[in-house]
């Protein structure tokens, strides 16, 4: 069970969803928060988390 999260991190914790679109983009959250990331498809800055929860 130990190894487990770790994968999800990597899997899950850059990647975003746009909200348009929803294209999976990978960047850092912190990239996101600074609204420097832009959806390659409709150009949209809004994107959350691929988790929903
Ligand atoms: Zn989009």
């Amino acid at each position: 069970m130990a190894k487990i999260p770790e994968a999800m991190k990597r899997m899950f914790k850059n990647v975003f969803v746009c909200r348009n679109c929803s294209t999976k983009i990978r960047s850092e959250p912190r990239k996101i928060l600074e609204g420097k990331v832009k959806c390659r498809k409709c150009n949209g800055r809004v994107f959350r988390p691929v988790r929903k929860k």
